[in-house]
C-alpha cells in the first residue's frame, strides 16, 4: 500500500519530508558513521542535535529565556502527576477546568495530591464547549490554574487563553502545540506529548518558568523533580534520542515552512473545509460549538451508525486510514495536525460528500 492520508490522533502522521530526511540519515548520521540511535547522548554529535533542537523550539514559540524547556519521558499522563507534586509548593488547592476525558484523567491524577477545584466544567453538556472565563469559580490562592487547550477525542479547543493573573497557568497542549503562535509569557507551564503534533510517541515537552522550579514541597523523588532534569539539561538520564532528533527535524520543517504563522493559516484553511461542508450536511453531524471547535480534531458521526464500518472500509479503499473515532465518542474523528496537507482534507470531503450522496433517499 502506498503512503495515503493518515487521520490518527496519535501517535500521528509525520511530514514525509521528515521521514524521507531521517530514512536516509538512518545508517550514518552526517558522516558519523552511526545512527541517531546508537549514539552516545553524551557525544557531541547528539548534543549537537538536542541543542538545535530547542533552539528551534524556542525560535518557533518565541519562548522568553525565563522559560526552561525539557526533553523528558512518560507522556502528557505523567505530566499529569509532576505538576501537582511540583507546582502545589506548600499549597493546598489547584484549580482545573473539566473539558472532556484528557481533562478528567489530568484532575482525577491531581486529586492524589491535592484538594481539586474544579472552577468550570462543560459536562454539563457533554463535553461540546470551552466554559466561558466569566464562568470559572477560581480559587483566591490556588497553587495553579491547569486546563487542556484541545481535547483530543471531545474535539473542543480554547481559541483563547485565559488572564489568572499572578497564579500561574498550566495547559495541556499535546494535541495543538505548534499549531498556531502562542504567547507562553502567559503560562506558568506548558506540556505535552510529541506524538500527536511533533514527533515519534516517548518523548514529552515540557516548558517551565524558571521561578517554579524547585519548589516542590516536600523534595519529590529526583526523576520527578523538575529541578532534576533542569540541572542536568534534560540528560540526568537517557533522554528518548531518536525521539528529539524527529523532533528537531520537525521543528526544521516547520520553519522551512513559515513558522507557526503560516501553520496556523494551513490549519485554519484545512479545518474550515472540513468544517463549511459538515454544516452543509445532515448526513454528518459534530456536535461541538462552533466557537470552540477544534483545528487538528473533528470528530463527527454520521446520521445512521449501521454505515460507519462501511464508510471506514470506502475511506480505506482510497488510502485514508485511522478515521474511527475514540470509543467513547463513537463515529468518525479527523485529526488534521500540521503534517496533514489540504490535499489530505479535499480528498475526505469529497469522498464524504460521495457516500452521503450514494446513502441518502
Ligand atoms: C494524547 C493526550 C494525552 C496523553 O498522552 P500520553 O503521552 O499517552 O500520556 C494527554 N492529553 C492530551 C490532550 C492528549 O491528546
Amino acid at each position: 500500500m502506498a503512503r495515503g492520508f493518515n487521520f490518527s490522533a496519535g501517535p500521528a502522521a509525520l511530514p514525509e519530508e521528515v521521514l524521507k530526511q531521517a530514512a536516509e540519515e538512518m545508517l550514518d548520521w552526517h558522516g558519523s558513521g552511526s545512527s541517531v540511535m546508537e549514539m552516545s547522548h553524551r557525544g557531541k554529535e547528539f548534543m549537537g542535535i538536542a541543542a538545535q533542537a530547542e533552539a528551534d523550539l524556542r525560535e518557533l514559540m518565541g519562548i522568553p529565556a525565563n522559560y526552561k524547556v525539557l526533553f523528558l519521558q512518560g507522556g502528557a499522563s505523567l505530566q499529569f502527576e509532576m505538576i501537582p507534586i511540583n507546582l502545589l509548593r506548600g499549597k493546598p488547592v489547584a484549580d482545573y477546568i473539566n473539558t472532556g476525558e484528557w481533562a478528567k484523567k489530568a484532575i482525577k491524577a491531581a486529586k492524589t495530591f491535592c484538594n481539586v477545584n474544579v472552577a468550570a466544567s462543560a459536562e454539563d453538556k457533554s463535553f461540546t464547549y470551552a466554559p466561558a472565563f466569566a464562568d470559572w469559580k477560581l480559587t483566591k490562592d490556588a497553587a495553579y490554574v491547569h486546563y487542556c487547550a484541545n481535547e483530543t477525542i471531545g474535539g473542543v479547543e480554547f481559541n483563547w487563553v485565559p488572564d489568572t493573573g499572578d497564579v500561574p497557568l498550566v495547559c495541556d497542549m499535546s494535541s495543538n502545540i505548534l499549531s498556531r503562535p502562542v504567547d507562553v509569557s502567559k503560562y506558568g507551564l506548558i506540556y505535552a506529548g510529541a506524538q500527536k503534533n511533533i514527533g515519534p510517541a516517548g518523548l514529552t515537552i515540557v516548558i517551565i518558568r524558571d521561578d517554579l522550579v524547585g519548589k516542590a514541597q516536600p523534595t519529590p523523588p529526583a526523576m520527578l523533580d523538575y529541578k532534576t532534569h533542569v540541572d542536568a539539561d534534560s540528560m540526568y538520564n537517557t533522554p528518548p534520542t531518536y525521539g528529539i532528533y524527529i523532533a528537531g527535524l520537525v521543528f526544521q520543517w516547520i520553519k522551512r515552512n513559515g513558522g507557526l504563522a503560516a501553520m496556523e493559516q494551513k490549519n485554519i484553511e484545512k479545518a474550515n473545509l472540513l468544517y463549511d461542508y459538515l454544516e452543509t450536511t445532515d448526513f454528518y453531524r459534530n456536535p461541538v460549538a462552533a466557537s470552540d471547535r477544534s483545528r487538528m480534531n473533528v470528530p463527527f458521526t454520521l446520521k445512521d451508525a449501521a454505515l460507519d464500518e462501511e464508510f471506514l472500509k470506502g475511506a480505506k479503499a482510497r488510502g485514508m486510514t485511522q478515521l474511527k473515532g475514540h470509543r467513547s465518542v463513537g463515529g468518525m474523528r479527523a485529526s488534521i495536525y500540521n503534517a496533514m496537507p489540504m490535499a489530505g482534507v479535499q480528498a475526505l470531503v469529497d469522498y464524504m460528500k460521495e457516500f452521503a450522496a450514494q446513502h441518502s433517499n
